[in-house]
């Protein structure tokens, strides 16, 4: 019998054909892209599971929202409709947008982060963490542990390690601590979601310093729908009410909209603090552009504007995060490790586990994504070692806590069929497991190198 799956809350009314190539041609694709995912061309992708980020299919309503941009460069009313929508699902009075996440990170990290040494987080993103170094800090994670084994099954394995917290914040010395944050779901652990109570009681901690708490935001409400399922206090409540108790416990947030808002651009800046606000203001205008457009087309901000409402639709979210729980399911049949349980927006599997032989230097979780686009044509991408990069001071490999690839799924766009497609594929690389072969860097930037990184196979090809 197959693992449940909750069909689409949609039909589809327009389609976008993709190409199949030979395994023979993958091969060479793949050699001809230095052995980096992100050098393919997606014309020569089946399956993309690259990423969640801006790959969602928009709806009806968000393609008609389009028609509707303002294109004013002041005053547009699509600005307007964000932030209310924005004030209201999110209740933070000031709401800046930007054109995504990272410029987010970009306009506020620097003015929390001002003459601070650190920040903390339950798991800093990479470009979070690539933000909080170029602002001259250093971000430290402090997830619970039960997060680094992915065989362990917990209901919040993305929650802050409280206890930890505290005593980091005393060692450090609370002055040097310019922001503690909250990632929901925590995208680096798996999409694992974090709870309520424990965003509460970072909030304690955080306040018991005077330092303040930012929600990285970018998979809120796919954290709310975990909440719901697993928080016996928020069972009944709607996910509004609980992603409106989330959004209490912090002073800041950052959302990177190109994931639980189904757009292909967007961001936003929330800030409690006028003063704050101010400076957000100010440097938005430097670096994203005015304040009434953040970066963004009319248009765009129109389809942000209806894009947030349909995100936290609890029939889409059931159908969402059922296509990991399906894809889960299909490989605990298969005994490939992944981490467990399912994540909000991806299948997180665990490359350690798989190729046991490929030491953390050889990056397993890279050779595993260039064995999946080589079997059938999908394209993942290593969340370990390859993407930590080398430590900023020593310059040294940095050895990851996970070996990951990721299987990210985009919001609305493949089918229970394609998700087979990729069991199927995991399935025949187990079973040659032993035979694949690490990898070694060439050439690299010094920040966010897996993005352009050239690597060559070890070993005979
Ligand atoms: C994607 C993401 C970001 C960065 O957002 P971009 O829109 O890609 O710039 C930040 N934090 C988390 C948790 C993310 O998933």
């Amino acid at each position: 019998m197959k693992p449940t799956y909750y069909p689409e809350p949609f039909r589809i009314k327009s389609v976008e054909p993709i190409k199949m190539l030979t395994k023979m041609q993958r091969k060479q694709k793949i050699k001809d892209a230095d052995y980096n995912v992100f050098n393919l061309v997606s014309e020569d992708v089946y399956i993309d599971l690259l990423t969640d980020s801006g790959t969602g299919a928009m709806s009806t309503a968000q393609w008609a929202g389009i028609m509707e941009g303002d294109e004013s460069y002041a005053g547009a009313r699509c600005t307007r409709h964000v932030v209310a929508n924005a004030r209201e699902i999110f209740g933070f009075p000031n709401i800046q947008p930007v054109h995504q996440g990272r410029a987010a990170e970009k306009v506020l990290l620097p003015i929390l982060l001002n003459n601070k040494k650190y920040a903390i987080s339950n798991m800093h993103f990479d470009t979070t963490r690539a933000h909080v170094e170029l602002a001259g800090a250093r971000a430290v994670d402090c997830v619970v542990p039960e997060a680094l084994d992915t065989s362990i099954i917990a209901d919040f394995k993305g929650n802050m390690d409280n206890v930890r917290l505290d005593e980091l914040i005393r060692k450090i010395d609370p002055q040097n601590i310019g922001v503690v944050i909250i990632t929901v779901t925590n995208n680096s652990a798996g999409g694992q979601p974090v709870s309520v109570a424990n965003m509460r009681e970072t909030r304690k901690v955080a306040d018991k310093y005077g330092i303040p708490v930012m929600i990285d935001a970018a998979r809120c409400f796919e954290n709310a729908f975990f909440v719901k399922r697993r928080e016996t206090e928020f069972k009944n409540k709607s996910l509004a009410a609980i992603v409106k108790e989330m959004f209490v416990c912090a002073d800041y947030f950052t959302m990177s909209c190109k994931k639980d808002a189904i757009v292909n651009m967007g961001g936003l800046i929330g800030c409690r603090d006028k003063a704050a606000f101010e400076l957000v203001k100010q440097r938005c205008i430097s670096y994203e552009g005015f304040i009434t457009y953040g970066g963004m087309s009319g248009r765009d901000l129109e389809a942000l504007a209806i894009g947030l409402k349909e995100g936290m639709d609890e029939d889409f979210l059931r159908y969402r995060i059922g296509q990991m729980e399906y894809l889960g399911a299909l490989l605990d049949k298969a005994g490939i490790a992944y981490q467990s349980p399912a994540g909000g927006h991806a299948i997180f599997v665990d490359a350690k586990k798989l190729l046991p032989h490929i030491p953390y230097y050889e990056f397993p979780a890279q050779a595993l994504a260039i064995e999946l686009y080589v079997e059938a044509g999908i394209r993942a991408c290593d969340i370990g070692s390859y993407m930590l990069g080398n430590d900023p001071d020593t310059k040294e490999q940095l050895k990851a806590d996970f070996e990951f690839t990721r299987l990210a799924v985009p919001r609305r766009v493949y089918t229970q069929a394609h998700l087979d497609v990729v069991a199927a594929a995991l399935i025949n690389i187990k079973k040659r497991a032993s035979k694949i072969k690490g990898y070694e860097i060439v050439e690299e930037p010094p920040v966010l190198r897996h993005f352009t990184a050239k690597l060559r196979p070890l070993g005979k090809e």
